[in-house]
C-alpha cells in the first residue's frame, strides 16, 4: 500500500517530497499496520546521523554522548521537558554512581551529577553517590547540556511509527502539533523505558511466562512535613548511615492498621525522600500491579493509584505529628514504571553473570545497585545488595541482525533480576552514553551497531571518565 501510494504520489509527477501527502507504512504497537484504514499528511521533517527516542536518564545522556562524538543527533520526547522517570515520575534518588566512596558510574552522567549540584540542585549522598535533587533544576540542567552540545530538541512529541527496510528502520513518524513527521536517521537508539522503538521495529522481546511485572508506583510531593523531625531525619537519605531509607515506624503502623481490618490499599516501603526543600519530601508508597505497555490498563491502575495517594497523605496526617500539616502539592505528571518490555539482545545479562561481576570484552557500563524486586501485589520486597559493581556488556545494547538500532536504559536486554539492578538512573545513563558514542561510531565508519570496534568504543568511554 506504501509503496502503491507513493508511485501514484510521483505519477502525478509533483517533484518535492516535502508537504507531500502520503501513506507510509506505520508500524503500530503489536504490530497492526494502519496503512490500510487511514491517510495521514506525512511531512518529512529532519535528516540526522542519530535520532533517539525518549529523553529520560538513559536518552538525554544518549544523545548529548552522540553528539559529543560529532553526529548530527535529535532527540524525540513526549514530554515537553527532560528527565524520565526522574521529572515525570518523581523519582529520587538518583541511584547509584559509587561503591565505598569510588566513583562507578563515571563521564557524562558524572559530568551531569556535578553541573547539577553546582547549581543548587543536587545533593550527593556519600559513599553510594545517591543523588538527591531539585526537579525543576534538573529539567534545567539536562537541556543545557543537550542543547550546548548541538542536540535538535523535539519536545511534546511522540514516537508512533517507524518504517522498516527489512531489518534496517528507514525512518521513524513522530506526531506533534505540526501533525505527523517523518523523520530519517543513519542510526536510531530506543531510550523510551518500554522499549517503544525496539518493539515496532519488530525486535523480539524477553519472555515473561509468569506475567509477572514489578508494580507502578504513583509519586507526589508532600509539603509542610516536619522535615526537621528525628522520623523525617533518619529516612530521607539513602547512605545507610543513619539506618535505613525504608521508614520502618510508618511502615509498622500501616501494616498494624491493615491487620486490624482498616482499608488500607497495597503498599510499598514507605520512602519520604529528599528533593532538596525544608518541609517537603518525594513520597514513594503506592503500588499497584499494572502493564504500562496496555493503554487502557495503565489508565485504571493510574486513576487508582491517585485516590491512593489522597488516602494514605489523610492516614499519615492522621496517624503521625510529622506529617498533621501536610498537603499534597504535586502528584508526578505520571506513575512510575519499573519494569515492561526488554529486548532480546545479542547478549542477555543474567543475575548470575551481575551478582559475580563477570567481566566481559566488551564491558561498556557498570551497576552497583541492589537487585531489588519490588511484589506487583501486597506489601514485600526481595533485595540482594552486590558485593562488588557489575558490568554491562555492548552486546546487550543491540539485537541481532537490526543494523541501526541500539537499546539503552531500562529496556536493555537482561534477564528480571538482573534488570532489578541495573533499572536504577545511574546504570540507565551508563548505557545511554555508551549506546550515544557507538551509534556516532556507527554512522562514521558506516559499520552495523553489530560491526563495531569495541575496543575503540570503550576507549572513547574511558577518555570521558568511565570507569570500566
Ligand atoms: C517508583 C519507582 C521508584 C524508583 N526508585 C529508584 C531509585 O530510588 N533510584 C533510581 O535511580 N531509580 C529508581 N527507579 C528506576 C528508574 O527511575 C527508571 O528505571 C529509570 O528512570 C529508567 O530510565 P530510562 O531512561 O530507561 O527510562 P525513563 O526514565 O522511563 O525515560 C523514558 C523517556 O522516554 C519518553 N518516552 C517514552 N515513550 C515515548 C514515545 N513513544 N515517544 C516519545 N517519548 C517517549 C518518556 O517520556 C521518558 O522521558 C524507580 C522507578 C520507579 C517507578
Amino acid at each position: 500500500m506504501a509503496e502503491k501510494s507513493r508511485r501514484a504520489f510521483l505519477k502525478e509527477g509533483v517533484a518535492a517530497l516535502a508537504a507531500a501527502t502520503f501513506v507510509p507504512k506505520v508500524v503500530y504497537a503489536k504490530g497492526q499496520t494502519e496503512a490500510d484504514k487511514h491517510s495521514f499528511s506525512v511531512t518529512p521533517a529532519g535528516n540526522y546521523d542519530v535520532i533517539v527516542c525518549g529523553g529520560g536518564p538513559a536518552g538525554f545522556i544518549a544523545a548529548t554522548a552522540a553528539a559529543r562524538q560529532g553526529a548530527k543527533t535529535a532527540l524525540i520526547e513526549k514530554y515537553g521537558f527532560l528527565g524520565g522517570m526522574a521529572t515525570a515520575g518523581f523519582v529520587t534518588p538518583l541511584s547509584v554512581f559509587a561503591f565505598k566512596g569510588d566513583l562507578v558510574i563515571g563521564g557524562i552522567p558524572w559530568d551531569f551529577v556535578k553541573r547539577l549540584e553546582a547549581m543548587g540542585g543536587a545533593f550527593i549522598e556519600w559513599p553510594k553517590a545517591n543523588v538527591d535533587f531539585d526537579v525543576e533544576l534538573y529539567k534545567l540542567c539536562a537541556q543545557r547540556m543537550v542543547l550546548e552540545n548541538g542536540v535538535s530538541m523535539l519536545m511534546h512529541t511522540s514516537l508512533i511509527g517507524c518504517e522498516m527496510d527489512g531489518k534496517r528502520i528507514r525512518k521513524v513518524f513522530v506526531e506533534n502539533k505540526n501533525g505527523i513527521e517523518a523523520l530519517t536517521a543513519k542510526v536510531f537508539i530506543d531510550t523510551t523505558g518500554d522499549g517503544d522503538l525496539a518493539h515496532m521495529a519488530g525486535v523480539p522481546m524477553q519472555k515473561n511466562p509468569d506475567g509477572e511485572l514489578q508494580p507502578a508506583s504513583f509519586c507526589f510531593i508532600l509539603s509542610d512535613v516536619d522535615t526537621e523531625s528525628d522520623l523525617l531525619k533518619k529516612c530521607m537519605y539513602h547512605n545507610g548511615i543513619n539506618g535505613p531509607s525504608q521508614c520502618r515506624p510508618v511502615r509498622e503502623k500501616l501494616m498494624k492498621l491493615k491487620e486490624a481490618g482498616e482499608d488500607i490499599p497495597d503498599f510499598g516501603g514507605p520512602w519520604f525522600n529528599n528533593v532538596l526543600h525544608k518541609g517537603s519530601v518525594a513520597v514513594n508508597i503506592t503500588r499497584i500491579a499494572t502493564n504500562s505497555c496496555d493503554n487502557r490498563d495503565f489508565t485504571r491502575a493510574e486513576c487508582q493509584l491517585r485516590e491512593d495517594i489522597f488516602k494514605f497523605t489523610d492516614l499519615l496526617k492522621k496517624n503521625f505529628k510529622e506529617f498533621k500539616d501536610c498537603y499534597v502539592s504535586a502528584c508526578a505528571p505520571q506513575a512510575g514504571i519499573r519494569e515492561s518490555r526488554r529486548i532480546v539482545g545479542v547478549h542477555t545479562v543474567t543475575a548470575e553473570e551481575y551478582v559475580n561481576a563477570y567481566h566481559y570484552e566488551d564491558s561498556i557500563s557498570r551497576g552497583i545497585h541492589p537487585i531489588d524486586i519490588h511484589a506487583s501485589k501486597g506489601t514485600s520486597q526481595t533485595r540482594i545488595d552486590l558485593k562488588q559493581p557489575a558490568y554491562v556488556p555492548y552486546r546487550a545494547l543491540i539485537a541481532a541482525d537490526f543494523p541501526n538500532l541500539l537499546v539503552a536504559g531500562r529496556c536493555i536486554s537482561t534477564d528480571r533480576q538482573a534488570l532489578a539492578s541495573l533499572r536504577v538512573q545511574g546504570s540507565c545513563m551508563g548505557t545511554g552514553q555508551a549506546a550515544g558514542a557507538a551509534a556516532a561510531m556507527s554512522v562514521q565508519s558506516g559499520k552495523a551497531v553489530q560491526n563495531i570496534n569495541t575496543d575503540a568504543l570503550v576507549s572513547i568511554l574511558k577518555k570521558w571518565g568511565a570507569v570500566l
